[in-house]
């Protein structure tokens, strides 16, 4: 499989907010298939705390190491901004919410005073609506990943319009299997959304073992990193125990876990 990213970034200076939109071109052709992706751009840049923050935005509180919280100063992609000069990492869980796990995945965030970006399924959000509150009450924030986890670049264009227009309302976008083509982009662009893929793949979905999930996380973990993972579609008890060891380790790394602006 091959995925390029590209990325730009655009500054609003009146309200101080950097964006980044990352474009991907997926070939992934499945679940299996999915691999990681870089972004390619990195670049820490400083901006000055957003004179408005959405009120979903979660503060990011600093561990016990971290000297000094400031605002948000590096939102990058769809991503709420990190204190400057903090390590900020983005976990993204998919497919949920799961009455099951999406709670314990709450609790473990809950302990470490992190946040994540929970990419739910339409489907999902009408089984259990109050999973969908409680994700949100919790300071985190929440994206699509359509309605029902088609593979978006082999459906009719009207299945496809539906699945991305009608999905849970968010700003951001997560294809299912992370396939996209022109016409999945467009249609995520004309719905108002942005498309958030990830960087780093815990392949946790595959239940490799509680270890090699933490190992996957704590290779991929640099500032900015978007980490994808699950809280639903199956037994997900490695991911919990895996996210509550990796957050332990980096959160005595210096890394602040914020959710992303969707
Ligand atoms: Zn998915």
């Amino acid at each position: 499989m091959s995925r390029k990213l590209g990325a730009f970034i655009n500054f609003g200076i009146g309200v101080s907010a950097v964006f980044v939109i990352v474009g991907a071109v997926a070939f992934g052709m499945g679940q299996a298939n999915q691999a990681a992706a870089s972004a390619p751009d990195k670049t820490v840049s400083s901006a000055k705390a957003p004179a408005k923050v959405p009120a979903k935005t979660p503060t990011t509180t600093p561990s016990p190491t971290t000297p000094s919280p400031s605002t948000p100063v590096k939102p990058a992609g769809n991503r709420t901004a990190g204190a400057e000069g903090n390590k900020v990492l983005f976990f993204t869980f998919d497919d949920g919410p799961d009455p099951v796990w999406t709670p314990q995945v709450l609790e473990v965030l809950a302990k470490y005073n992190a946040h994540a970006t929970f990419f739910e399924l339409g489907s999902m959000q009408e089984q259990h609506p109050s999973l969908k509150e409680q994700v949100l009450a919790a300071g985190n924030s929440i994206g699509s990943h359509s309605i029902s986890h088609p593979q978006l670049t082999k459906v009719s264009a009207a299945k496809r319009h539906h699945e991305i227009f009608d999905g849970p309302a968010s700003k951001c976008f997560r294809p299912p299997y992370g396939a996209e083509n022109a016409k999945v982009k467009a249609d995520i662009k004309a719905a108002g959304m942005k498309p958030v893929l990830w960087d780093v793949d815990t392949l946790d979905w595959q239940r490799p073992g509680t270890q090699a999930i933490v190992n996957s996380i704590l290779k991929g973990a640099h500032n900015q990193s978007v980490i994808l993972m699950h809280d639903a579609g199956g037994d997900r008890s490695q991911s919990v125990a895996a996210l509550d060891q990796a957050l332990e380790t980096l959160t005595a790394q210096g890394y602040a876990f914020a959710a992303m602006d969707c």
